[in-house]
């Protein structure tokens, strides 16, 4: 009997780094993009045992930016992938799902139409802001006319399923600075939207500026509330445009959610490729090595951490992570996965946030209230172990 497994793969490398981004990525180094791209498809052959028991389900193949490569390594290493998997009785490769994150002002109509004949069926395009200050701020290679751009071509394309990333946050951005850049967005109707809010991490330029101790008690007030409004707007807007907020960050048109997401979210099966990718494998959780030249030298068996999950942990993940969606715990698959009542494993956690309206428990599940999903931080912490 095969399982579902979705494929991570991960590609390092981008055009500059954005001022925000802590991501493991880079501008490559002469010599290294082939270099990736061989150590890759070793790594994806060497991971043919899999094939015994699973069936690729969906392939997201993220980064960086994995539209800076030629398109002819995407197809090389999609049709290794699938040689692996297909080409034996024993596991398959089908996948629903297969997308590629982009970056505007790196896509042509060469590129997207070899991604159509690869099997690429899903586009990720960043945007993050439709005013160009705020991009050039944000440090992205791209103006907002290169996303028109690049949206318009995939359309003529073909692809009927792209999603945008957008980034909220900014200090200096107003509800109505956000809502400008919604409309924009929403004048081309991608069928999937993103919103993240910033984080400023540690290490980046922005961090340099906007780190939280550096801000005034007022101007952080200002900033968090700022962002509030942005969020409650964006939720206002987006679903009277018919986009339904399927999860914390993410909204969709009706059928068009994030399939890859959904199984990081479900706790399925999924394996990530390349450098820093993670994995979970029948409650195995892994993850390959930050260094480029430790991975060159070897692409499978660089596992710089590996943890076999105890109970507690895998009824946590289930219980929080499902929280972030709006479908919430299925009480049913919690017994099933587990063979324990979720009301008896999170008695005080449920009690305390259904009272104060913030999870409401109807038809077999427990899910965040339209109150509760701003605050899910604070929830999902009482579901841990
Ligand atoms: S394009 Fe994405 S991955 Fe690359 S530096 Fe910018 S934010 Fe990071």
């Amino acid at each position: 009997m095969y399982k579902d497994l979705s494929v991570y793969i991960h590609i390092p490398f981008c055009v500059k780094k954005c001022n925000y981004c802590d991501f493991v990525s880079a501008p490559p180094e002469p010599g290294q993009l082939k270099a990736y791209a061989d150590a890759l498809c070793k790594e994806i052959k060497l991971s043919a045992a899999y094939a015994d028991n699973f069936n690729i389900k969906t392939v997201f193949i993220g980064g960086g930016t994995p539209s800076l490569y030629d398109s002819s390594v995407m197809t090389y290493i999609l049709d290794t992938l699938k040689s692996t998997f297909e080409n034996r009785r024993r596991g398959s490769y089908i996948p629903e799902e297969v997308t590629i994150e982009c970056n505007p002002g790196t896509l042509d109509r060469n590129k997207l139409s070899d991604y159509k004949r690869a099997g690429i069926n899903r586009l990720s395009i960043g945007l993050q802001s439709a005013d160009d200050k705020e991009l050039k701020l944000l440090g992205r290679i791209h103006t907002y006319e290169d996303w028109e751009k690049s949206m318009k071509l995939a359309r003529e394309c073909g692809f009927n399923n792209i999603n945008t990333d957008i980034i909220s946050g900014l200090l200096g951005q107003t509800v109505e600075s956000f809502e400008d850049t919604l409309k924009k967005v929403l004048a081309y109707s991608p069928e999937h939207i993103s919103v993240y809010s910033l984080i400023v991490e540690e290490g980046t330029p922005f961090y340099e500026t906007y780190a939280p101790e550096k801000l005034s008690k007022e101007e952080a007030d200002k900033w968090e509330e700022e962002d509030r409004l942005i969020y409650e707007m964006t939720n206002r807007v987006l679903s009277k445009y018919g986009y339904d907020r399927y999860e914390i960050s993410n909204y969709a048109k009706k059928g068009c959610e994030s399939r890859h997401n959904m199984v990081y979210w479900r706790r399925g099966n999924y394996l990530g490729l390349g450098i820093s990718a993670a994995s979970l494998i029948n409650d195995v959780r892994f993850a390959n090595t930050d260094s480029f030249s430790e991975y060159i030298a070897a692409p499978y068996g660089s596992i710089k951490s590996k943890e076999v999950l105890t109970e507690d942990e895998k009824m946590s993940e289930s219980a929080f992570l499902a929280l972030r969606t709006s479908y919430g715990i299925s009480c049913k698959k919690f017994y099933d996965d587990f063979g324990k009542d979720i009301h008896e494993i999170y008695a005080e956690a449920i009690k305390k946030w259904t009272e104060s309206g913030m999870l409401i428990e109807r038809d077999g599940r427990i899910f965040c209230s339209e109150k509760g999903i701003n605050i899910c931080n604070m929830i999902m912490a009482d579901f841990v172990l």
